[in-house]
């Protein structure tokens, strides 16, 4: 591991990355240049081919966290007579709606178990009842939780129904292996610094061209204006409108070249398992309960039952592990209390195995019971 890190981000992002990744940040970037625009239209290339997407998709990068790329989406491809069903089952689904509440888009929100995945019978239900819906927008990987939804049957559904198809696959796109056509979405949304392991700044988003490109002129802001935004990158060749985030541009560049060198996408999801599969399997001897059942649970993030412990704070655990250099996660279901721990970025099997052993360590040193006797 790196020595120049303090502690390892176990969290859904920002997350750790390399050290060539920071690296690429330590100078200033011109940005009106042939130069710089060719790594962004790189990078946008790139994005199309990681999603497997052919000569009908295209990306668009936007400022801001992986929110802004969601709102962008939403607030620009919705048409001004449109009607959105969302998919929620977590707290990400939800801001999916609360999005469309504050820009009084015509919406109907769809609610599950957070700790079961999107059920698309009753999915198939709604988009027969209501005549009026034609998006739907739902979560990949759920990352309130670590589950995941099925998008290829929501993709299908949206197809037989006719319905444009909205994916938020921020915490797996290039963690998991997708094929956009194949799953059926218009839409894959995700940022810099989740499975491609950059740093926070922008996000983006891979899209359905044919479809893209009817949405001239619906957005209801300016500056998330994706379509605007799109047309700019593609004019002038790979130019962004107002101040690009330079620095994480390149940081972001640097990322890809990683995961090219790493054996791309299907390397990286096999590193991602092995983490995930050493996680559950150490953490479950030392007697913590995982949240969700393995068929539905992701290689992302991995929510844990608190001990049985009455004694047990979290704050004084999660310190406890930071000082063994892990940061972990707040959980954020409302119907269990939970602790999460994240098993991507820059993060490898033995870390994953000093992790346990420092988990280990704690629950002794606090003095915790784990699991009912
Ligand atoms: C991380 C994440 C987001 C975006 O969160 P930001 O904090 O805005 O970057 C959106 N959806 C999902 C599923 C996520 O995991």
């Amino acid at each position: 591991m790196d020595d120049d890190i303090p502690y390892l981000l176990l969290t859904p992002g920002p997350l750790t990355t390399s050290r060539c990744v920071k690296q690429a940040m330590l100078r200033d970037y011109c940005t009106w240049d042939d130069e710089y625009h060719e790594i962004v239209n790189d990078i946008r290339r790139r994005l199309c081919d990681l999603a497997g997407g052919g000569p009908e998709w295209t990306s668009v990068l936007m400022q801001g966290s992986g929110t802004f790329a969601v709102e962008a989406t939403v607030g620009s491809c919705m048409p001004p007579d449109g009607k959105l069903l969302v998919l929620a089952n977590g707290a990400y689904g939800s801001r999916i709606a609360q999005i469309a509440a504050r820009l009084r888009i015509p919406h109907a929100l769809l609610k599950f178990s957070e700790v079961e995945p999107v059920d698309s019978a009753r999915v198939e239900a709604e988009l027969s009842a209501d005549g009026q819906l034609t998006h739907v927008a739902m979560v990949h990987c759920e990352t309130t939780t670590g589950i995941m939804n099925p998008a290829a049957e929501v993709g299908e559904l949206c197809r037989r129904h006719g319905k444009v198809f909205i994916l938020d696959a921020m915490s797996s796109f290039g963690g998991i292996p997708m094929n956009v056509a194949e799953v059926g979405a218009h839409y894959v949304i995700s940022s810099a610094n989740k499975c491609i392991q950059g740093v926070p700044g922008f996000g983006f988003v891979i899209a359905h061209r044919p479809t893209f490109e009817r949405t001239e002129g619906w957005a209801r802001s300016l500056s998330l204006d994706l379509f605007d935004q799109w047309r700019e990158m593609e004019q002038h060749h790979g130019k962004w409108r107002y101040t690009s985030p330079t620095h994480v541009v390149r940081a972001f560049a640097q990322a890809l070249v990683e995961l090219d060198a790493e054996g791309g996408i299907p390397a990286r999801a096999a590193r991602y398992r092995e983490n995930h599969r050493l996680l559950v399997a150490g953490m479950s001897e030392l007697g913590f309960r995982a949240l969700i059942a393995p068929e539905h649970q992701s290689p992302i993030i991995t929510a844990f039952h608190y001990p049985v412990d009455p004694a047990f704070r979290f704050n004084t655990f999660y310190d406890a592990l930071k000082a063994r250099r892990f940061v972990i996660y707040p959980g954020k279901v409302s119907q269990a209390d939970t602790f999460r721990i994240g098993t991507i970025g820059h993060v490898f099997p033995d870390d994953i195995r000093d992790l346990i052993t420092a988990v280990d360590q704690v629950t002794r040193e606090l003095a915790l019971r784990v699991k009912p006797e």
